[in-house]
């Protein structure tokens, strides 16, 4: 049972996404990559241990971990509020750190998602990585509510 260091939580994993990229990690072909490694982020689940200094999370709050599982909060990316795209430090789950395909994970603070109460579990996880790409891509458009869009791609991200 791993436990949470300084600014990070112990997540109980209630479900975990399967994503195309987590072949990189099975694979090996993710730079500097090392091994052993739990592969997964599209994880959903229970707070259920937190680490020294973490402020806003508590035990039994419902979370989320996507392809965003940490970042430095001071490089140019992250200083534009850009996290995903950091330089110095950016955390993949399953790649930078053991991921979801465990019954416990240990994730940094400034990664989690809160999930509502009435989202599932399986449902929440694969919005963590292919959910939020699609979500992200509609946001940006310009699209607006009631607006008709296309969606190529179905059996991936698409779905
Ligand atoms: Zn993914
Ligand atoms: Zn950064």
């Amino acid at each position: 049972m791993p436990e949470p260091a300084a600014g990070s939580v112990r997540i109980k994993v209630e479900a975990c996404g399967i994503c195309y990229s987590d072949s990189v990690t099975k694979e090996g072909t993710w730079p500097g990559i090392q091994y052993p490694r739990v592969p997964g982020h599209e994880i959903a689940g229970v707070i259920d241990a937190v680490g020294a200094g973490v402020a806003g999370w508590k035990d039994g709050q419902r979370v989320g971990v996507g392809w965003h599982g940490g970042h430095c909060g001071y490089c140019d990316s992250c200083r534009r509020g850009d996290f995903v795209t950091c330089q110095v430090a950016a955390q993949i789950p399953g790649i930078a750190y053991d991921g979801g395909y465990a019954e416990y994970m240990i994730a940094p603070a400034g990664a989690l998602a809160l999930i509502p109460e009435g989202l599932s579990a399986v449902e929440a996880g694969p919005l963590m990585c292919a959910g939020v790409t699609t979500f992200n891509s509609l946001r940006n458009s310009g699209a607006r509510a009631g607006d008709l869009v296309a969606i190529l791609g179905v059996g991936g991200i698409g779905h």
